[in-house]
C-alpha cells in the first residue's frame, strides 16, 4: 500500500510574501517526516517561489484546478502542462467550491483528471453530498454517481495515481466533521465501487482520503480507520503548527 497523503489546500489565500513564510515553517515542523506523504495546494501565483522552496524537501507541489486543454485560446486558464512546468506533482479537480461556484459539472471534472493524468499530473479527485442529499439518504446514491462519471474512461494503469478525496460538502469550513465512523462507512462504500470498476491491484493502490474540517483535535481518530488513506485539509493548513500536527498524525486503532 502506498503511503498515507496529507494534502493542504490554501484555496484563494496568501500572497507570495506569506505563502514563503508558512513554507519556510512548514519545511522545519514536519522535517524527518517519512511515513506520510504531504503535498501543499498555494494559488497559481505563489507557485513558482514555493516549487524553489520545496527543491531540497519531500513536500510535493499541488494545483488548486486546472483546464483540459493543453494550450489555446482559453483566457484565464492553466494547463496541466503548465503546472507540471511549475513544479506540480498534484492536482485538486471537482473540488465542491468549483462545483458550486463554477458550476463545475461530473462530465467537466472528467474531462481535468482524464487530461491531467496524460501529462503525468496526479488528481486528488474530490467527490461528496451536500447536507440536503445526506438528510434525503441519498448520500451513496450522490457520491457514487460522481465516481463513476469522474473516472470514466480511466484505465486501471491510470487508477494507481489517482486520489479520490471524499469530502462532504456540510463539513467544508463548517467545523462539523463528519464522525470517523460516517467517513469510514463512505470510504468503504467507494472503495467497492471501485473494485467493480477497476482490478484488484489498481484499487489496492488507489488513496482515498478524507476532507471537512480536519483539525489536529480530530486528525488520529480519521486516521485510525483502516480505509481512510490520508485527509485534505482546508482551514487547518494555513497554519504551520496546525498542519504539521496532521501530518505527525499519531496511529492508533486499526491503523497501528
Ligand atoms: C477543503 O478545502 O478541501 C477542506 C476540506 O476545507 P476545510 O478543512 O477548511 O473544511
Amino acid at each position: 500500500m502506498t503511503l498515507p497523503l496529507i494534502a493542504g489546500n490554501w484555496k484563494m489565500y496568501m500572497t507570495i510574501n506569506q505563502a514563503v513564510e508558512l513554507v519556510l515553517k512548514l519545511r522545519d515542523a514536519i522535517k524527518g517526516v517519512s511515513n506520510v506523504e504531504v503535498a501543499i495546494a498555494p494559488p497559481f501565483t505563489a507557485l513558482h517561489h514555493i516549487n524553489y522552496l520545496l527543491a531540497e524537501t519531500p513536500i510535493k507541489l499541488c494545483g488548486q484546478d486546472v483546464f483540459w486543454e493543453k494550450s489555446g485560446a482559453y483566457t484565464g486558464e492553466i494547463s496541466p502542462e503548465m503546472l507540471k512546468d511549475v513544479g506540480c506533482r498534484y492536482v485538486i479537480i471537482g473540488h465542491s467550491e468549483r462545483r458550486q461556484h463554477f458550476n463545475e459539472t461530473d462530465e467537466i471534472v472528467n474531462r481535468k483528471i482524464l487530461s491531467s493524468l496524460k501529462e503525468g499530473l496526479k488528481p486528488i479527485f474530490c467527490v461528496g453530498e451536500s447536507l440536503e442529499q445526506r438528510e434525503k439518504g441519498k448520500t451513496i446514491t450522490i457520491v457514487k454517481k460522481q465516481v463513476e462519471e469522474g473516472l470514466r474512461k480511466i484505465s486501471n494503469g491510470q487508477m494507481k495515481d489517482v486520489t479520490i478525496a471524499y469530502e462532504p460538502v456540510w463539513a467544508i469550513g463548517t467545523g462539523k466533521t463528519a464522525t470517523s465512523e460516517q467517513a469510514e462507512e463512505i470510504h468503504n462504500s467507494i472503495r467497492e465501487l471501485l473494485y467493480d470498476m477497476f482490478n484488484l491491484e489498481a484499487v489496492k493502490e488507489t488513496r482515498i482520503i478524507y476532507g471537512g474540517s480536519v483539525n489536529p483535535d480530530n486528525i488520529d481518530g480519521i486516521m485510525a480507520q483502516p480505509n481512510i488513506d490520508g485527509t485534505l485539509v482546508g482551514g487547518a493548513s494555513l497554519k504551520a503548527d496546525s498542519f504539521s500536527r496532521i501530518v505527525k498524525f499519531k496511529k492508533t486503532g486499526e491503523r497501528q
